[in-house]
């Protein structure tokens, strides 16, 4: 079964207004903050419930808004993490779209948290309705003087504000959003140091995602060990997947972190198109490695899916069928990562390009008997040697993929055609 804690008022058509979301409760939880709480408190309260970051590295939020230094003159910033850009991945745009005042007040209560007074939330340049909705949303919330001065009373003030990005997937690493905000290209930065440090405009910044934020209110309201219970030890709470590629019924699914991948697939997702065999699974977005069909019972939470050789990351589950051709899937991958790449250093600036060129030949029946080891050197020179993600993000699935599905590979080399005819509806 679906667990709908984000997603609980998600179909109501009305939940983006003010008014609807106060009568579900909407923004108790940021009035009981100013009152009652301390931001050590609320720290305290988000370390205990175990919530750790949707976005993709999953590092446990309470902690992360600890290593902002208190006594630092500069003045703090939050961030909310809106560009969402990962193929396969589209669930933080729902909330952004339905449930906005969430994240408003996720915002708002994350600020108070890390002593910041200015509140951003940087939302991808293609989502044009979910920015929409946002500024309407924190116009509604300022209205109301949820935002503003000397909030409820408590001598607080924040201010927030909604900025559309740069429209490149390097915008949603932290750093290079970072420096699109300023007004600069999206370049990513040498770290350290950390944004909790020196982030926005050289202050000690957080960086959240939508959906993290998303869950703040409900823990505070709810308490540390309500949203403990749900999930397993160390990956608490449930998690938005979004569910893709060769599946009957595909869509955005809440559900307890820890429940069977199958269960997803086949009795939320309807099973497989055609009623055909699975072949892959990307389980966490485009950059996770791929898993094959006997892992479809590993439990979807962050221990399991490691074990299992891959990375919840950022919930993207992409379903391919046995007609799927895995080096045409691998090119796809690779030609985006190419494309993204901002060209800051130069083992993800050629070592994409490599690897395009390498797979574009096998894959049109050009491919040397040494391709193969040819890429994956391309691979293991682009991973671990690059200024930000975007390069082990870009190697890690087109090694998975080289080395799980060889045979393909060399069949495409030896015979100079595909095994398989068919392609990926999701990345086509
Ligand atoms: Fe840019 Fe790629 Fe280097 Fe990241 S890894 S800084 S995207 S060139």
């Amino acid at each position: 079964m679906e667990l709908r804690v984000l997603f609980k008022y998600i179909d109501n058509p009305d939940q983006h207004k003010i008014a609807t979301y106060i009568s579900t409760g909407g923004y108790k939880a940021w009035e009981k903050v100013l009152r009652e709480l301390k931001p050590a408190d609320v720290i305290d309260i988000v370390k205990r419930s175990g919530l750790r970051g949707r976005g993709g590295a999953g590092f446990p939020a309470g902690v992360k808004w600890s290593f902002v230094p208190k006594d630092s003159p500069k003045p703090k910033y939050l961030v909310c993490n809106g560009d969402e850009s990962e193929p396969g991945t589209c669930k933080d745009r729902v909330l952004l779209e339905r449930d906005p005042h969430r994240v408003v007040e996720g915002m708002a209560i994350a600020a108070f948290a890390i002593g910041a007074h200015n509140a951003y939330i940087y939302i991808r340049g293609e989502f044009a309705y979910p920015a929409a909705q946002m500024r309407k949303a924190v116009q509604e919330a300022y209205d109301k003087d949820f935002l503003g001065k000397n909030l409820f009373g408590a001598g607080y003030d924040l201010e927030m504000a909604v900025h559309t990005g740069g429209g490149a997937y390097i915008c949603g690493e932290e750093t290079a959003l970072l420096e699109s905000l300023e007004g600069k290209r999206g370049l990513s930065r040498i770290r350290p140091p950390f944004p909790a440090v020196e982030g926005l405009y050289a202050s000690p910044t957080v960086v959240n995602n939508v959906e993290t934020l998303a869950n703040v209110p409900g823990i505070i309201t709810n308490g540390p060990e309500w949203y403990a219970k749900m999930g397993t030890e160390k990956s608490t709470g449930t998690r938005i997947f979004c569910l893709s590629g060769h599946v009957k019924r595909p869509g955005n699914y809440e559900l307890e972190l820890g429940t069977p991948l199958s269960y997803l697939i086949n009795d939320l997702g309807g099973g497989v198109l055609g009623d055909k065999k699975i072949k892959a699974i990307i389980p966490g977005g485009s950059s996770t490695p791929v898993l094959t069909p006997d892992k479809l019972d590993v439990h979807l939470d962050f221990e399991s899916v490691a074990q299992a050789g891959s990375m919840l990351g950022s919930g993207g589950v992409v379903v391919m069928h046995e007609d799927t051709c895995m080096v045409w899937a691998a090119r796809k991958l690779a030609h985006f990562y190419m494309h993204e790449s901002c060209g800051k250093c130069t083992p993800c600036r050629m070592g994409t390009q490599w690897m395009f060129q390498i797979l574009d030949r096998i894959e049109s029946g050009k491919g040397c008997e040494n391709d193969i080891e040819l890429l994956l050197d391309v691979c293991d020179k682009i991973e671990g040697h690059t200024i930000c993600p975007l390069g082990d993000a870009a190697a890690m699935p087109v090694r998975a993929f080289t080395k799980t599905f060889r045979d393909e590979f060399e069949y495409h080399i030896k015979h100079k055609k595909c095994m398989t005819i068919n392609r990926m509806p999701s990345f086509t």
